[in-house]
């Protein structure tokens, strides 16, 4: 089998990881922390808990922190041959079309979007061109996808909203984070299953139903399902217990834990 890959992770810059990390948690009912917040503490806590490597997700909050979100990709990038770091842009940036380029160009394999975080709806109409340059690099698209527990409402991607504009992506890869969205699971059966998108499983272990996990899993098909963890959030050792505890067949297990991440990040 592949190497297993935690596909949703998140870690900070060092100077303020001890303070980002409070403050996340703090938004998020106090919740405990799997790990210290840098990319150091990261690796090791992803690897202990089974990974072999793990796709860090950043998101520029505002459009002036997109330079420095993304230095700090590139740079975790460079530094950590097990870790996946992707870019980010704010869709307010002036410089975001700009900006996905110097992401391509650095190497980095994809950007994450938070709707909830960048105030906008999944499908509006100014996002569009950023799309196309996404889908005109073949830049990997994750999307923070339904509710978010510290942003609660408006839900800016509904599995509804998110269906609308897949067309836009053309055949570069769009993954919907929290198995098509946190919290929606009626509406990502109804408007998302089986449409060219990826789920992760982040933040899922003891949070989702395992019964409403296998019912996604199988009506969309376990070659477009990603493990994530959702660290600090949530453990990886924990998500891998999620995943293989479900009663998939080992191929269907194999291909959720790291094979469909190896063949979208290319690795080997
Ligand atoms: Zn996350």
């Amino acid at each position: 089998m592949s190497r297993i890959i935690d596909f949703h992770t998140h870690c900070f810059p060092e100077k303020i990881a001890a303070k980002a990390l409070s403050n996340l948690s703090h938004c998020s009912g106090d919740a405990i922390p799997f790990h210290a917040g840098t990319a150091d503490s990261l690796l090791e806590h992803a690897l202990a808990g089974g990974a072999g490597g793990a796709v860090v997700l950043n998101i520029a909050t505002n459009p002036r922190q997109q330079e420095s979100v993304n230095h700090f990709a590139i740079d975790t990038n460079n530094r950590f041959p097990n870790l996946y770091a992707f870019g980010s842009i704010h869709p307010e940036s002036p410089g975001a079309l700009d900006e996905l380029e110097r992401i391509y160009a650095a190497g980095l394999k994809g950007v994450k979007l938070h709707p909830d975080y960048q105030h906008f709806f999944v499908d509006e109409d100014r996002m569009l061109p950023i799309y196309e340059k996404i889908a005109s690099l073949g830049l990997i698209t994750v999307f923070h996808a339904g509710v978010d527990i510290g942003y609660p409402d408006p839900v800016h991607c509904t599995p509804e909203r998110l269906a609308h504009i897949l067309p836009a992506f053309g055949s570069a890869p769009v993954v919907a984070a929290h198995m098509g969205g946190y919290l929606c699971w009626q509406d990502v059966l109804k408007f998302l299953v089986g449409k060219p998108l990826y789920f992760d499983t982040a933040f899922s272990f003891s949070r989702m139903p395992p019964d409403w996990a296998r019912e996604i899993i199988r009506a969309h098909g376990a070659n477009r399902v990603l493990l994530g963890s959702d660290m600090p959030w949530s453990d990886t050792g924990n998500e891998i217990r999620f995943v293989k505890s479900l009663g998939l067949s080992q191929e269907e297990t194999d291909a959720i834990l790291g094979g469909n991440a190896c063949r979208l990040l290319q690795l080997q």
